[in-house]
């Protein structure tokens, strides 16, 4: 059998992960047991950490940031223990992929081709490693020189959420390496598996003991915990809104650690009767289902002039039957099954609010019955009014509504209509209309005539209530540092006193 099918079904037992800190793995009295979405049957077995687990996590990180055996290596040695990562990831690909599908419910093949991402992140990261750099001002006068240093900002808090476990973590992990802090990261409760793989992945590549630490449990103990500890500097969050504001609070609360917050988006997607249309729709069909819609960037309202709004909402009606929805593990799945029950209930509760309110469904709308597991089909509602909760509200689900526009300017006011600033893109063929809308619209991340296209070398992050700071890239690894202005005075002093 080759590498690729060997682990294409669902495993008979559930598999045990301990946490792990300084180092070592250690198992707890307490365990939580994850069930796969797409299959429905337990999949991974992994600890409930107590705050004393937590505090020795911190602890361990603390030490290994202070004696500076991270820290005081080398950007070159540093970026070389990152493209290990690299290599070891590329080799360890399939099964990776295999538990981030299994416990995610997202596709097979599109989980390896995360992974493939993943290990570009590892490369840039260690790139970035060696490109770090301050500042210097040779501009104050011939008595005095200054240099900006720029400092690893020391312990690292890192909570990740469940719909991206391996993705939002590797777009993280190799900047805040890079920049030589020490970190301890709490994965969501039911997609930790591949966090977890990641400490055996970063131990074989050479990383020192301590550096990076796992710590599994629920986000409302050891989550809460994490973000009001006092001996963390900075915490990088990626959720919900509603728990961003809580970390902003515990920050407040505890130490003002600084803050990374990557939190929802309602980000739209504008057609211009000028564009490709085809090229749209498929870019639309894309934006809404990737993922099933649980993405922080899915672009889950359709802007389209209304000149061309029956036409275009047709064909993407006739690209969004055609979508695969289907069991994770097979390789022709396009879409695969809602992670949470939770996150399932949340979303058919939309579909039924955008029906209540009057909104014309023009397909999906309703839970697909596969024998097992939970999937919704891809639904897109037109007739939607901008007031309406499914045009206002994160669902994260793959929900789309249609809303028509006259002008450009109403296309720009529409976008901008939101609390969210996460990202958005444009669709036109006239250069003019893509560049005044790009530079208008406010979010974080643009796309012109394509849709979630990028690398590890761009940043990303969110304007408005999207969020805080920037993820990846120089300006990611920037993030994880701190300036430090040294003044050095040449020659003797002019004394103050004569
Ligand atoms: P959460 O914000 O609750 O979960 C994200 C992460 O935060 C998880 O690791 C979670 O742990 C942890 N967490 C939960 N509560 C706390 C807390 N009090 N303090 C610190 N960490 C905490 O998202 P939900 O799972 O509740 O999803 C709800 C909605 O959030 C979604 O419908 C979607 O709109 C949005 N969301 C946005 C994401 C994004 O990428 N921007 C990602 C996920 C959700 P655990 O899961 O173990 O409880």
């Amino acid at each position: 059998m080759d590498q690729k099918n060997q682990f294409l079904s669902a495993p008979t037992a559930a598999r045990a992960f301990g946490f792990f800190v300084d180092g070592e793995w250690k198992d707890g009295a307490e365990h939580f047991e994850r069930a796969s979405p797409g299959h429905g049957t337990p999949v991974t077995r992994t600890v409930r950490c107590t705050v004393d687990d937590l505090n020795a996590a911190v602890a361990a990180a603390r030490r290994a940031f202070e004696d500076r055996r991270w820290a005081g290596l080398s950007g070159a040695a540093r970026g070389s223990v990152l493209l290990r990562v690299a290599e070891i990831l590329r080799r360890r690909r399939d099964e990776i992929a295999y538990w981030e599908a299994l416990e995610n419910g997202k596709p097979i093949s599109q989980a390896r081709g995360e992974i493939d991402h993943c290990i570009a992140c590892f490369e840039v990261g260690a790139g970035a490693a060696r490109m770090l750099h301050g500042d210097s001002f040779n501009s104050l006068g011939d008595d005095l020189f200054g240099m900006v240093l720029r400092e690893p900002i020391g312990v690292v808090g890192l909570i990740t959420p469940w719909n991206f476990p391996f993705l939002i973590l590797c777009e993280r992990v190799p900047f805040i390496l890079a920049s030589g802090c020490t970190m301890v990261v709490k994965p969501s409760e039911v997609t930790a598996a591949t966090t977890l793989l990641l400490a055996e992945v970063l131990a074989e590549a050479g990383l020192p003991a301590g550096v990076y630490n796992v710590i599994t449990g629920s986000g409302r103990t050891i989550g809460q915990a994490l973000s009001e500890h006092p001996d963390v500097d900075m915490l990088s969050f990626t959720g919900s809104t509603a728990v961003g504001r809580s970390c902003v609070h515990a920050a407040a609360d505890s130490n003002f650690k600084k803050l990374g917050l990557e939190l929802g988006g309602k980000n739209p997607i504008i057609v211009f009767a000028d564009s490709d249309l085809e090229d749209a729709a498929d870019g639309a069909a894309f934006g809404i289902s990737f993922n099933t819609g649980q993405c922080c960037v899915s672009s889950s309202r359709l802007i389209v002039e209304r000149s061309v709004a029956a036409e275009f909402e047709r064909l993407l009606v006739e690209k969004m039957k055609k979508i695969r929805v289907g069991d994770p593990l097979d390789e022709r799945t396009q879409v695969g099954a809602i992670t949470t029950e939770a996150q399932n209930a949340t979303i058919l509760d939309y579909i039924a609010q955008g029906k209540a309110a009057g909104a014309t469904l023009l397909t999906g709308g309703e839970a697909i019955d596969l024998g097992r597991g939970q999937y919704i089909a891809p639904t897109l509602f037109s007739g939607v009014s901008r007031d309406m909760a499914i045009a206002r509200d994160e669902i994260f689900g793959p929900v789309l509504c249609s809303m028509h526009f006259d002008t450009v300017e109403e296309a720009i006011q529409l976008a901008n209509d939101t609390v969210y600033g996460l990202a958005a893109s444009v669709w036109t063929k006239n250069i003019d209309k893509a560049l005044t809308v790009s530079r208008r619209v406010r979010a974080g991340r643009f796309w012109v005539n394509t849709i979630m296209a990028g690398g590890p070398e761009m940043p990303l992050g969110g304007f408005k209530q999207s969020g805080w700071g920037r993820e990846a890239g120089m300006y990611g690894v920037e993030e994880y540092t701190q300036v430090k202005s040294v003044h050095v005075e040449i020659g003797k002093r002019s004394h103050w006193i004569a």
